[in-house]
């Protein structure tokens, strides 16, 4: 049933979209992944049928049968990208081919049908031509897409679903930080870890992010806004953080990754970081880094920056890691200079304001 035709999309569109005064209201002032557009897209699968049914339709609730696989085992995926309003009225994605791709890495892990690329990226394209004005267009405001993917077969018995949907919902964003770019402290958790050597680390699975939020509630507690995890095998690494990788700036001006080892995320904002350093002529290590080199390294001045990326925030720079019996950089940290600057380059290709020169942008409208 792995037809190479791509799926065609029947168009239901709402008779109850938000009036333009409403929408307007929301663009406004849209906070994060609180209003959701008057669309969604809406793919089934079966083992015997594979990939059909192919809609656009009302954003609304699901009718999720009880016995869903998704609801007692967690076979659920997604992914997360935005659509950026460029000056001219144009919208455009960045790299969603690369999140295409980890999509169907996700699914493999966690046993569900990978989409075809030309699938994934139809849908978005379909998704943005019925909800095209709820991109909004000022400042660094985007539209956050979020195509996920669940087992929705009526059987409690444990095995991989023989029936899944794909869905494709999207979401209205304001600027990250409304008040210009603002240092965090980062907690570093060493009661919990997020992935293990062999498990779900690599897949963006929503079973990732319930294991991380004790250990981010712990973060909150301890005045951080985010949790940094290390290695579940020795606990010495710094892995990532719950939604985001790191970095780190040396003072000779290379820059600093943990590898992909496996149990880390590739970003696909990690993964631009990289070439775009690269451009520059820096130089860009990827290997396993304690956290003692860090906290050593922060206080001698060797470690100049830190940053954390992912694309609700692009780049986020990070004053302080703190921790039992960690604490290093300093609560007023400004952001970084690299950091800085890398941020801008990568938002101005994202919003088309600098030439494009890895074609990472694609036009959907
Ligand atoms: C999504 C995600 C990231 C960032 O990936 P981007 O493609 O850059 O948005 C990093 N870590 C985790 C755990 C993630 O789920």
């Amino acid at each position: 049933m792995n037809s190479s035709a791509a799926l065609a999309f029947e168009i239901t569109e709402s008779t109850q979209r938000q009036s333009e005064q409403d929408r307007q209201k929301i663009l406004d002032n849209p906070g994060f992944g609180l209003h959701f557009t008057d669309h969604m897209v809406v793919i089934d699968w079966s083992l015997t049928k594979g990939w059909h049914g192919a809609r656009v339709q009302p954003y609304g609730p699901l009718l999720v049968d009880p016995a869903s696989s998704v609801l007692h085992y967690a076979q659920e995926i997604f992914e997360g990208l935005k659509a950026y309003r460029h000056q001219d009225g144009s919208i455009w994605l960045f790299r969603p081919q690369d999140n295409a791709r980890r999509m169907q890495r996700s699914a493999a892990r966690l046993a569900l049908p990978e989409l075809p690329e030309e699938d994934f990226l139809q849908s978005i394209r379909e998704l943005i031509k019925v909800d095209h004005m709820w991109v909004p267009g000022s400042g660094e405001t985007s539209l956050y897409i979020r195509p996920f993917m669940i087992a929705n077969e009526r059987f409690l018995g444990v095995r991989a679903a023989q029936h899944a949907a794909y869905y494709v919902i999207a979401s209205p964003a304001g600027a990250y930080f409304p008040k210009g770019v603002a240092p965090v402290n980062i907690w570093v958790s060493q009661a919990h870890t997020r992935a293990g050597r062999g498990g779900t680390g690599a897949a963006k699975c929503g079973g990732n992010y319930s294991a991380s939020l004790l250990p981010q509630q712990e973060a909150s507690r301890n005045g951080c806004s985010q949790v940094l995890f290390l290695d579940a095998q020795e606990g010495k690494y710094l892995e990532e953080l719950g939604g985001m990788n790191l970095f780190l700036v040396r003072k000779d001006g290379s820059l600093l990754t943990p590898s992909l080892t496996g149990s880390i995320l590739e970003g696909v904002t990690r993964d631009s970081i990289i070439t775009l350093a690269k451009d520059r002529g820096r130089a860009v290590e990827e290997r396993k880094i304690t956290l003692e080199e860090t906290v050593n390294g922060l206080a001698t001045g060797e470690i100049v920056e830190a940053f954390a990326c992912g694309t609700a925030a692009v780049i986020t720079p990070i004053a302080m890691i703190k921790g039992d019996g960690v604490s290093a950089g300093r609560e007023d940290a400004p952001a970084g200079e690299l950091t800085m600057s890398i941020r801008k380059e990568l938002t101005d290709i994202q919003y088309g304001r600098l030439p494009d020169p890895h074609q990472w942008m694609v036009k959907v409208h």
